[in-house]
């Protein structure tokens, strides 16, 4: 395929069963769209609303080709898919985004470095393969610091924070001793974030860049506009075009920056790539005519893009954990929009579902 818009009744493969797969296959289903869940969980959140799922693991080699040769296109819904894999399901079926973009933001010194050559700001770091080396990399930086893994790290897992009290070895212990980096820690004023989408036709569309406040290291509100001044706003949006057009995509991307404090390297620092759709975008379900989850689709299936522009101001809070048994007051609230991933098991930390609350461009949230 890959030149010719695929019609309504096609199937869209998509790898990973959570909450982002569940809304993209709910997406699809609005324009016509059928969607294939793979995924190695006996029950994801996606399944549910989606055509068909396959239960498989990301190195079963026969299922990974089963699943390719049941669908017209194929993507992703968590970026720690195995490059294996995805080279396994690129045989029988078009993948996007480009396996490129997946390497490049599985591998936090990969994606440092990507950024750098683009002329785009990072936290100051160092890589670190022994205690050695992070002990050098401390003594260069400075406290407070970060040290991460290169792989396999989201929401703050495989990070241990360096303070002036950590002991060194045991923080390199913490991490598994692997291949990590050690990263300043960046007095920033705010988290930005900016969901991109680029098309078939490389056409590029963005949203409002968002404000994101983490807890625990995990998502817990966005709003939008973000309080930053209008050329923050541009020079966001220029960055993730400029990811974007290098990477030359094809879906949404989100590019997540600090934006810095006084004492920060440069006025806005990039954090992490993510070639997906992206936590920091749900409020587009109820804010945009077309939604991130939508327009990944679009993108996917080679329609054309639909319109990111915004209808309204947006709060949208993350319901982590026993907040979703507010469920009942939630589905309450005014002007808000509820959405529960179905998920059946309540842990601390695990992301139940979101709502977002809308309120007129020119009045207050
Ligand atoms: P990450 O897993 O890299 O996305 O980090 C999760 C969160 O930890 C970020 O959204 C920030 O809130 C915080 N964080 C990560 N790196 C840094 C840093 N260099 N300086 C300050 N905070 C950071």
């Amino acid at each position: 395929m890959t030149d010719t818009p695929l019609s309504p009744g096609s199937t869209i493969g998509i790898l990973g069963g959570g909450q982002l797969g569940r809304m993209l296959a709910m997406a699809a289903a609005e324009l016509g769209l059928n969607c294939h869940i793979y995924c190695d969980e006996e029950n994801a959140p996606a399944y549910e609303v989606a055509a068909y799922h396959t239960v498989g693991a990301y190195d079963d080699e026969a299922a990974l080709r089963a699943f390719a040769q049941s669908v017209d296109v194929a993507t992703l819904e968590f970026e720690n898919v195995p490059a294996a894999a995805m080279a396994m399901v690129s045989k029988d079926a078009p993948v996007f985004p480009p396996p490129f973009a997946v390497e490049v933001s599985q591998d936090r010194l990969a994606e440092k470095r990507f950024a750098q050559e683009l002329g785009i700001g990072v936290a100051p770091y160092r890589e670190v393969k022994s205690l050695e080396e992070l002990e050098a990399a401390v003594e260069t930086l400075g406290r407070p610091g970060l040290l991460k893994t290169r792989r396999l790290g989201y929401d703050g897992k495989g990070q241990v924070k360096i303070t002036d009290e950590t002991d060194l070895a045991e923080a390199h212990e913490l991490v598994g001793g692997v291949d990590a980096l050690y990263e300043r820690f960046i007095d920033f004023r705010c988290e930005v974030s900016v969901v991109a989408v680029r098309g078939q036709d490389g056409e590029m569309r963005f949203y409002d860049p968002s404000e994101n406040r983490h807890e625990n290291q995990i998502l817990a509100e966005t709003r939008i506009p973000a309080r930053v001044p209008d050329e923050i706003v541009s020079n966001a949006t220029d960055i993730a075009r400029r990811i974007v057009e290098a990477l030359d995509y094809r879906g949404v991307l989100c590019v997540e920056l600090f934006y810095g404090g006084e004492r920060a390297p440069a006025p806005l620092i990039v954090n992490e790539i993510a070639p997906r759709v992206h936590n920091s975008g749900h409020w587009t379900l109820d804010a945009c005519a077309v939604s991130q989850f939508e327009n990944h689709i679009r993108a996917v299936v080679g329609w054309p893009l639909g319109p990111c522009t915004r209808h309204a101001n947006a709060v949208m809070k993350n319901l982590i954990g026993d907040d979703v048994k507010q469920w009942l007051e939630l589905a309450r609230e005014g002007n808000a929009g509820l959405h529960l991933y179905g998920k059946r098991h309540i842990r601390p930390g695990r992301k139940m579902g979101h709502i977002t609350w809308l309120s007129a461009m020119n009045g207050e949230c």
